[in-house]
C-alpha cells in the first residue's frame, strides 16, 4: 500500500478534526512546504510521512532532549511496560523518580507528577494559592503558561472572570514587578516567572540578576511563592533548574517537556514551605500515576547527568550560532541570535512581518534542515558536529536566497 501524502491526511483531517488540527501547531502558520505529518525519528533526525529527511532543530517542540528514540530511555521503558503501565495505584518508579529529582533539583524537597506543562503550571498556581490564602498571581506580558482558561493566551472560550486575579508585568524589568506587586496588595498569592524570556517572535532573555533578586524579595515579604515555570527549559540550562543560572531559588517550579524525553509527564517541585499546602489541594488524573513515563524520567535524568547533555547541546549550539553568524555576514544580512545557544531563536533585522525569517527556513527545509522563525527551536544531546555542519551547508544556500530576494 502506497503512503499517505501530507496533503492526503491534511483533506482527510479537514472532515473529521475541528480545523484541521488545535493548538499551537495549527496557529503556527508554517510556509507551504513544511510537512504536518510524520512517519519516523531516530536521534535528531526527522521523517515525514513522504520519506523526506530533515536535521531537526524543534525537538518536537522541546520534549526530545537526548534524541529521538532514545535507546537506554526506551530500554527502561519498554521493561517497565512488560510489568505494566497503569494500576489500581502507583508503582515503585513514582517514589524512585521522586527521590532522584529532589536529589537532582536543589530547592525541591518534595515532587508532584503529572502529564503536561499546563498541568503543572496550573497546580503551581493552586498551590501557591492554597499555601497563602491569597488570590493574586502575577504573570509577565508575553509569558506563556499553557492553554486552559487562567493562563490561555487566547480568549475564545474563556471569560475574563477566568483571569480576574492575574495582574501583569514585564520580564527583567524590577520597576514593573514591583508596580505589579504593588497594585496586588495583600491579596499576592506567587510571582510567576519563565525559566527565561522566550516569547513567541521577540528576542530572547535570560532573566536579570537584579530582577530575579527583586522577585525573590518580594516573594519573601509578601509570603507569596515564587514559581519558575521551567516546562520549556527545564534540564536545558541547568540540571538544577533554570534560575540556578542566577543564584534564585523557587517556592515551586514547573516541568514537563524535556524531563522523560518525550514521554508524557509534567513535574511540579517545591519547597517545605508549600509541602502543606500541597498536600491540601485536589489534583489528579487516570493516567497521572503511569509507570512507564516515570521509568522513561529516571533513565533521562540519569543520563543526562551522566553523559553531560547541557554541556553537548551548549558545544553543538555555540558551533550552530557562530556559523550562521559567519554565514550571515557574508551574504550582507543582519541577524539577531538571542537565547542561550542551545535554545535559541534566529530573527532579522527589520522583519517585523517575518517574511525573511520564513522565506530562510522555507529554503533550509528544502535542503533537509527544520528550523521555526519565530518560536525557541531546541538543540539535542543528539546533535553531533557533522549534523551542524550538514546543516549549515542547508543554511548558507537559504541565506543566499533570502539575499537574492531582498536585493
Ligand atoms: N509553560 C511553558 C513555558 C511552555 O513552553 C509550555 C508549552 N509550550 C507550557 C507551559 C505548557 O505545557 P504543555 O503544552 O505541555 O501543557
Amino acid at each position: 500500500m502506497r503512503n499517505p501524502s501530507d496533503s492526503d491526511l491534511r483533506a482527510r483531517a479537514k472532515s473529521v478534526i475541528p480545523g484541521g488540527l488545535w493548538g499551537h501547531m495549527n496557529a503556527a502558520k508554517l510556509p507551504a512546504n513544511y510537512p504536518q505529518y510524520f512517519a519516523r525519528a531516530a536521534g535528531c533526525h526527522l521523517w515525514d510521512v513522504e520519506g523526506r529527511e530533515y536535521v531537526d532543530f524543534m525537538c518536537a517542540w522541546g520534549p526530545m532532549m537526548l534524541g529521538y528514540n532514545d535507546p537506554d530511555v526506551n530500554a527502561a521503558a519498554d521493561r517497565q511496560r512488560a510489568l505494566g503501565d497503569i494500576f489500581n495505584g502507583p508503582s515503585e518508579r513514582l517514589v524512585e523518580l521522586a527521590e532522584l529529582v529532589v536529589e537532582t533539583v536543589p530547592h525541591a524537597d518534595w515532587a508532584m507528577f503529572q502529564k503536561n506543562g499546563t498541568d503543572a503550571t496550573t497546580i503551581c498556581a493552586m498551590i501557591a494559592r492554597e499555601g497563602t490564602g491569597k488570590r493574586k498571581i502575577l504573570v509577565a506580558n508575553g509569558a506563556y503558561h499553557g492553554a486552559v482558561p487562567w493562563c490561555n493566551p487566547y480568549p475564545n472560550g474563556a471569560t475574563a472572570e477566568d483571569r480576574a486575579h492575574l495582574i501583569r508585568y514585564e520580564f527583567n524589568d524590577t520597576a514593573s514587578l514591583e508596580r505589579a506587586a504593588q497594585e496586588a496588595g495583600d491579596d499576592l498569592a506567587g510571582i510567576f516567572v519563565s525559566g527565561f524570556k522566550h516569547d513567541l517572535g521577540k528576542p530572547h532573555e535570560l532573566p536579570g540578576k537584579v530582577f530575579a533578586q527583586t522577585a525573590r524579595q518580594i516573594c519573601d515579604r509578601a509570603g507569596a511563592a515564587l514559581i519558575v515555570d521551567d516546562v520549556r527549559a527545564g534540564f536545558r540550562l541547568h540540571t538544577g533548574g533554570s534560575w540556578e543560572l542566577v543564584g534564585v531559588r523557587p517556592d515551586l517550579s514547573a516541568w514537563s517537556k524535556a524531563i522523560a524525553n518525550g514521554y508524557a509527564l509534567g513535574a511540579v517541585t517545591g519547597n517545605d514551605k508549600f509541602r502543606e499546602a500541597a498536600s491540601r489541594i485536589f489534583v489528579t488524573g487516570s493516567f497521572w500515576y503511569g509507570a512507564v513515563s516515570m521509568a522513561a524520567a529516571i533513565a533521562t535524568i540519569r543520563k543526562m547527568r551522566e553523559i553531560d547533555a547541557i554541556g553537548i547541546m551548549e558545544r553543538m549550539g555555540s558551533r550552530l550560532r557562530a556559523g550562521l553568524d559567519a554565514q550571515a555576514k557574508a551574504h550582507g544580512l543582519n541577524l539577531q541570535q538571542t537565547g542561550p545557544v542551545q535554545m535559541p531563536v534566529v530573527l532579522f533585522d527589520d522583519d517585523a512581518d517575518r517574511k525573511k525569517g520564513w522565506l530562510f527556513c522555507s529554503e533550509a527545509l528544502k535542503h533537509g534542515v527544520y528550523l521555526h522563525a519565530t518560536h525557541t527551536m531546541f538543540l539535542s544531546a543528539a546533535h553531533k558536529e557533522t549534523d551542524i555542519d550538514r546543516a549549515l551547508e542547508a543554511t548558507d544556500k537559504a541565506f543566499a536566497e533570502v539575499a537574492r530576494q531582498v536585493s
